[in-house]
């Protein structure tokens, strides 16, 4: 039965949603550029995208007309079983602007990411048989909520309530680059996983040579070099792919939150030499690379891939950089660290108050674990308006 709902029946305990989330009062009824604005028509500044997905902001008129434009041909849907030319040709983008030879679609980060650990595996088995099966990921890492993606991510307690998770599943220590080479092993490992920069792990750029250290150590062991960069792909480090920052390339990279401007998708870069080790039936999704959403893929990598739109990104963060360079004199700051337009706050208190008296004051931001602020503003935010978002901030702290 329908019924009116109020906004606080819809987000309380008697919810028709599950309550797996606790979502903060506004509801949102509208939004343009890095504002949105919630039924009472209070504006709101986003410094949050959505958690990295909007990167061209709320209302994008490209986003709007490439799905117009796809709706306009009846075709929203085909499944895998036939093909269709977005997908193709956002493949052959993805490809033209990486390392990459080859583009597997799906539906979200955490489900590339259990695509990626399946052709590690697939790749694996002919060089080492079943026993090459592991995966190394690092400490703080987060790749999702699936059980493989679940078991990759370091966070005990979120695995504890659904063991047992996907086996050969194993941590290291990526400051102590020793840890990570006796985890990997020619004989039982598959792949290494990171992300170039940690998102949910609290904002932290791994080290050029640690990139470096992870693809000699993938190398010597034959085994793969998977980056995540669901979170910190797609122009969110000023560059397209982070990985280009150190100039280290892996075999397999994940990419989900922007890729199709609000609308889901994730997808799997792979080089030549792991799509060889692919075969029909190896791996599918019902719903991957359709193309409305490839359609709408399409622009969002456009636009982010013109070098003038990556050119602002780093001046940008080059603002934030120096704005939040100066915060460290705060006592409850304990440090501040990031990249483009992806930082993070470290406080000696939790982050979470902070954030709520952010939204009272009608700015959107959010944490990273306990004690981390995370800003993820639109990559299209105007100057202006992050310098209003973290004066806004300072203020709030
Ligand atoms: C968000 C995120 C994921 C999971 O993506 P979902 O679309 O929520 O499944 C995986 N890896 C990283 C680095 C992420 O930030």
């Amino acid at each position: 039965m329908a019924v009116a709902v109020a906004p606080e029946v819809v987000v309380g305990a008697a919810s028709p949603l599950v309550g797996v989330y606790r979502p903060a009062a506004p509801v949102f009824v509208a939004g343009r550029g890095c504002t949105l604005i919630d039924e009472q028509g209070r504006e709101y500044l986003d410094l949050t995208s959505g958690i990295g997905v909007n990167a061209l902001g709320h209302g994008d008129a490209g986003i709007a007309a490439a799905l117009t434009d796809a709706l306009a041909t009846g075709v929203i849907h085909t499944s895998n079983l036939y093909r269709t030319a977005p997908a193709a040709r956002l493949a052959a983008e993805l490809v033209e602007h990486s390392f990459a030879d080859q583009v597997f679609f799906c539906n979200s980060g955490a489900e590339a990411n259990e695509a990626a650990v399946k052709f590690a595996r697939r790749w694996a088995r002919a060089r080492g048989g079943e026993a090459k099966h592991e995966v190394v990921a690092l400490r703080g890492a987060f790749h999702g909520r699936l059980f493989g993606s679940l078991a990759l991510t370091d966070r005990p307690s979120f695995q504890a309530p659904f063991t047992p998770l996907m086996p050969g599943a194993r941590f290291a220590d990526a400051t102590d680059l020793s840890a990570v080479r006796a985890a990997v092993t020619a004989g039982s490992t598959a792949a290494i996983i990171a992300e170039p920069v940690q998102g949910e792990g609290g904002v932290l750029p791994l080290a050029p040579r640690t990139l470096e250290a992870l693809r000699e150590i993938a190398t010597a062991a034959d085994a793969l070099l998977i980056f995540d960069e669901v979170q910190c792909g797609l122009g969110r480090t000023g560059r397209l792919f982070a990985y280009e920052t150190a100039g280290v390339a892996p075999d397999v990279l994940t990419l989900a939150k922007p890729l199709a401007g609000g609308l889901p998708m994730g997808a799997v870069l792979v080089t030549e030499d792991v799509g060889a080790a692919l075969r029909p039936g190896d791996h599918a999704t019902t719903f991957g690379g359709g193309p409305l959403v490839s359609s709408v893929a399409l622009h969002v990598v456009g636009r982010i891939a013109q070098p003038a739109f990556l050119r602002n990104v780093r001046a940008l963060g080059a603002r934030v950089q120096d704005v939040l360079s100066s915060w460290t004199v705060l006592p409850q700051v304990r440090d501040v660290r990031g990249v483009g337009l992806m930082w993070g706050i470290e406080l000696t208190t939790a982050a979470a108050p902070v954030v709520a008296r952010a939204l009272d004051a009608g700015l959107l931001v959010l944490t990273a674990g306990e004690r981390v602020l995370r800003l993820l503003p639109p990559l299209t935010i105007e100057a202006d308006e992050l310098e209003r978002g973290l004066a806004l901030l300072r203020e709030v702290l």
